[in-house]
């Protein structure tokens, strides 16, 4: 049994079901608690009202509150995570610093140089898997290789999933410990934020979680069907949790294999978008190229469109102002509140890189400061596969129809008219392609295309033939 531990927590801001947290509490007398808010992160981002930040800085007072129950305590500081560990864990003298394993390239080389440091003061650091249910070298080939399409990865995940996999970790009594240094969580504006105008479009800490969940709970049984369908809000909406920790992924997936034992369809469906998840997480930790260039590395040869055009398409992108009403709504729905329905986000990184010929990691980038759920391995998935060049991606010569997706996921318009107030009045069967009703009768509807609303930015087939062109200029070697 060592002394004392410190426990670092980073995206995984609960006190249940916390692997470290847990593990440090069975294994030390004493378990001290720290949040940094790390300055090589928070200098990054552009907007002080970031709505991540304050999702944050509010899951930490619910985190410290839940600490305080169990008679622990959490010290919050804001510094440069490589140095603020260290010189904590010397200062309280601990045997050791437990911590989740994150795997992004940089938090790695972090928590490489973390492990460095705390060994020259002979201070041990340990990592637990906890944001992934399989990560490292769990789900592997037969050939001792990563699996890099999907559907073999899942059936292999699912032949080692087992019961002892989602058994809640829960700490021990009377090992959490206040240290004098622990003062509280400071005020957002003290590390130089402030909250988002808008109240948060997520309700942030392990309570939020947990409402989202039961929110959904009724939801599951018809996720296979409805899960593709913007308006109807059928998706769990638990992925910022997810991103800061705020839920554990082992609750989740309890919930979904019950499900799906239950032969319940939307359940199965469900758990395979956690084993997404993981998948992604096990990609960008075993192939951490993807994160500035494609995973097929082939298709860093694409060449795409660039200069003033493309400046200008990509503004318009940025802004929801294509005029393509279901990508507009999508590109709103993201700068209004932080997060994008998945059926959207493919059709909007589909519209950016194959409609518009703008590289995926302009959109990625773009995607990177504004989603609230943003997660590293899941973007760069998701864009990737959605521009071709990735694992088990779409192929490239499937390309989305923006008008047709609009009528098949949005038939009656219901989410654009949500997002895209000025097209209200116009007919059902119009609202995915208005351009096509005609100015007269757009006017009697109150609309003028190019004033009230864009005409649209580009020529779909025109743009297909173009992309179609690009990929097969990389697939051909020319
Ligand atoms: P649900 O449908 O309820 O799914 C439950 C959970 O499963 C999600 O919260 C998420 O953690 C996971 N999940 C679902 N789909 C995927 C997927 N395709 N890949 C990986 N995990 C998945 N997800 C992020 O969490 N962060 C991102 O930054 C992100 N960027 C994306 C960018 C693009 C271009 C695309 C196509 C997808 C991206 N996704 C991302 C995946 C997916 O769109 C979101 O996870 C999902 O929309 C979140 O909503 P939900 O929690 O209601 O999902």
């Amino acid at each position: 049994m060592l002394d004392s531990i410190l426990m670092w927590f980073r995206r995984d801001l609960r006190d249940d079901d916390n692997a470290a947290l847990a593990e440090a509490t069975r294994r030390a007398r004493r378990v001290y608690c720290v949040f940094i808010f790390d300055r090589d992160i928070l200098d990054a981002l552009v907007d002080p009202a970031d709505a991540r930040v304050a999702f944050i800085h509010a899951s930490l007072i619910e985190l410290e509150a839940g600490l305080r129950q169990h008679g622990g305590a959490l010290i919050v500081r804001t510094a440069r995570a490589v140095d603020a560990i260290p010189a904590l864990a010397a200062e309280l003298g601990v045997d050791a610093v437990f911590a989740n394993r994150d795997y992004e390239p940089a938090a790695k080389q972090r928590d490489a140089a973390v492990e460095t440091a705390l060994a020259a003061h002979r201070i041990g650091f340990e990592g637990f898997k906890d944001q992934a249910l399989r990560d490292g070298a769990e789900v592997l080939a037969q050939s001792g290789r990563p699996l890099t399409v999907f559907t073999p990865y899942r059936n292999a995940w699912l032949r080692r999933f087992a019961d002892d996999d989602i058994v809640p970790f829960s700490i021990q009594p009377g090992r959490l410990a206040v240290p004098p240094c622990a003062q509280g969580v400071p005020p957002l504006a003290s590390i130089g934020f402030r909250p988002p105008a808008d109240a948060l479009p997520f309700q942030p800490g392990m309570s939020g979680a947990q409402a989202a969940l039961t929110r959904f709970e009724s939801l599951l049984g018809g996720y296979a069907t409805a899960r593709d369908f913007p308006a109807l809000d059928a998706t769990s909406g638990l992925s910022p949790h997810l991103r800061f920790g705020t839920m554990s992924i082992r609750r989740l997936v309890a919930l979904a294999i019950g499900g799906a034992r239950a032969g319940r369809d939307g359940a199965a469906k469900w758990l395979d978008e956690l084993i997404w998840r993981d998948f992604y997480f096990m990609i960008l930790d075993h192939f951490p190229h993807v994160v500035d260039g494609a995973f097929r590395r082939e298709f860093d040869a694409l060449k795409w469109e660039s200069g003033a055009t493309a400046d200008r398409d990509f503004a318009a992108w940025c802004e929801g102002a294509t005029g393509f009403p279901l990508v507009d709504a999508a590109m709103r729905q993201l700068r209004l509140t932080g997060w994008m329905h998945n059926r959207l986000r493919m059709l909007t990184a589909s519209f950016l890189t194959k409609d518009l010929g703008i590289d995926w990691r302009r959109g990625e980038a773009y995607f990177a400061e504004r989603l609230l759920d943003f997660d590293l391995a899941a973007n760069n998935g998701g864009w990737q596969w959605s521009a071709s060049t990735g694992c088990d991606a779409q192929p490239y010569f499937r390309i989305f129809n923006p008008v047709t997706q609009s009528e098949r996921f949005d038939a009656e318009g219901s989410f654009i008219r949500r997002f895209v107030p000025e097209l209200a009045a116009v007919p059902d069967r119009f609202i995915h392609a208005p351009w096509t009703l005609g100015e007269l009768a757009l006017a009697a509807h109150g609309l003028r295309l190019g004033v009230d609303y864009p005409r649209p930015c580009v020529d779909h087939a025109e743009a297909r033939r173009r992309t179609l062109a690009r990929y097969a200029a990389v697939k051909n070697g020319s």
